[in-house]
């Protein structure tokens, strides 16, 4: 047995990067850059007015109601540009090149204009005001994200600006799941005494889904040594992680981890001190990860997100792949007994997390309408309304 900080440790310590390649950066969205990006190019490219206004020179001001003379345009996208000479102004909109000469532009609300005379309302007017400098943004040969940073929509918007299409990122990992339980329906078959719909499967697959996995090979087997070991042996051989949910606790019908032993799988660890999800086994084989799930759906999840979730996003490259945790306070007090840290399904409301209804870890319900999980380590086993506890975000 574990702790949690423990498991997680040695789950950092068991996974590697997987190989680097090429994505278009229209497909990249919420992947991992492998490597810096460098900038191509300096943003702004060329001196650009932020305002739509009037290029001055600013040493031409010496008080308010200086009149200068309208000597051109400079519109967004002009490519030749006159001279700004002292003692005129060039006409000029957000986003066009400032002429050369123009050491600042006024805002059209502190001009007045008459004829082809523009009378300037603001003194003093500072170098540079209303100017974009070139490269203000970005500097040509700066690193402009750096490894391990997320491509999130700003990220795209930021490196198309300098004509990025592609970036390196890791790719995505192909994941087997085994499902066990001989109680276990399928979809659409009529419900019988004694038996329950299956829903780990579309459960854990809608997750790793949303983590970004490649592949989702999904394999059925009965509560039977040999089935067990056969479909686990043949999901190893084809995934980069293998999930098997159910048949990991120590009643006589669990057989993940006898079947994972016979195949020679290491076991890096057997049970964690938490509540839900403490028969959650991790391990290896020929450089595969292993986690054997709980069954029970809230056990599931919860060692999924805990657990998994940090491992495939650690696999493509996320430098902290644990759920976003904050402390927060809780709205009402609770106490346990026991040695297990605990998780709890919980919803954050306004600047509180609030505990939800059904903890049992046969209870779905509840993570149904979660937004976090409320960890609460041994130590904080009573905790009163209002009390600051740990709260992990879960992804949306
Ligand atoms: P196990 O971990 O196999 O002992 O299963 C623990 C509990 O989870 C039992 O009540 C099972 O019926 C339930 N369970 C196991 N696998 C699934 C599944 N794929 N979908 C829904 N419930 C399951
Ligand atoms: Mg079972």
């Amino acid at each position: 047995m574990v702790t949690v900080n423990e498991a997680k440790q040695l789950i950092i310590a068991n996974t590697q990067l997987l190989e680097k390649q090429k994505c278009a950066l229209d497909e990249a969205l919420g992947r991992v850059l492998a490597e810096d990006v460098i900038a191509p190019i300096s943003l702004p490219p060329f001196r650009q007015s932020s305002m739509d206004g009037y290029a001055i020179i600013h040493t031409d001001i010496t008080q308010k109601g200086t009149p200068l003379t309208i000597s051109g345009e400079s519109k967004a996208g002009q490519a030749d540009l006159p001279e700004l000479k002292p003692g005129s102004t060039i006409r000029i909109f957000t986003g066009a090149p400032v002429p050369v000469g123009a050491t600042a532009v006024v805002m059209q609300e502190n001009t007045a204009r008459e004829n082809g005379t523009l009378t300037i309302n603001e003194y003093p007017i500072p170098d540079g005001k209303n100017i974009r400098r070139v490269g203000q943004q970005i500097r040509e040969g700066a690193v402009a994200l750096g490894a391990g940073s997320l491509v999130s929509p700003g990220a795209i918007g930021f490196l198309k600006g300098m004509n990025m299409n592609e970036v390196i990122v890791h790719r995505k990992p192909k994941i087997g799941l085994l499902v066990t339980g001989d109680e276990l329906l399928k979809a659409g078959d009529a419900l019988v005494p004694g038996k329950i719909y299956e829903s780990n499967s579309a459960m854990l697959a809608a997750a790793l889904t949303n983590a970004g996995a490649s592949e989702i090979e999904v394999k059925y087997a009965a509560d039977d040594f040999a089935a067990t070991a056969e479909a686990l042996a043949a999901l190893i051989r084809d995934n980069d992680v293998v999930l098997a949910s159910g048949g990991i606790s120590v009643g006589d019908y669990d057989f993940v981890g006898t079947a994972l032993e016979s195949l020679g799988a290491e076991t890096i660890f057997y049970k964690v001190r938490q509540k839900p999800g403490k028969p959650l086994l991790f391990g290896k084989k020929d450089g595969k990860l292993i986690f054997a799930l709980p069954g029970n759906p809230a056990s599931s999840l919860v060692c999924y997100y805990e657990y998994v979730l940090p491992a495939l996003r650690r696999m493509t490259g996320w430098s902290d792949p644990f759920l976003r945790a904050l402390q927060l306070p809780v709205r009402y007090g609770y106490s346990f007994d026991g040695e297990r840290d605990e998780f709890l399904k919980a919803k954050i409301e306004g600047s509180e997390v609030v505990q939800l209804d059904g903890q049992e870890s046969f209870v779905i319900g509840s993570f149904a309408v979660a937004d976090a999980l409320i960890y609460l380590p041994v130590h904080q086993n009573k905790i009163e309304a209002g009390e600051l506890v740990e709260v992990h975000l879960l992804p949306v």
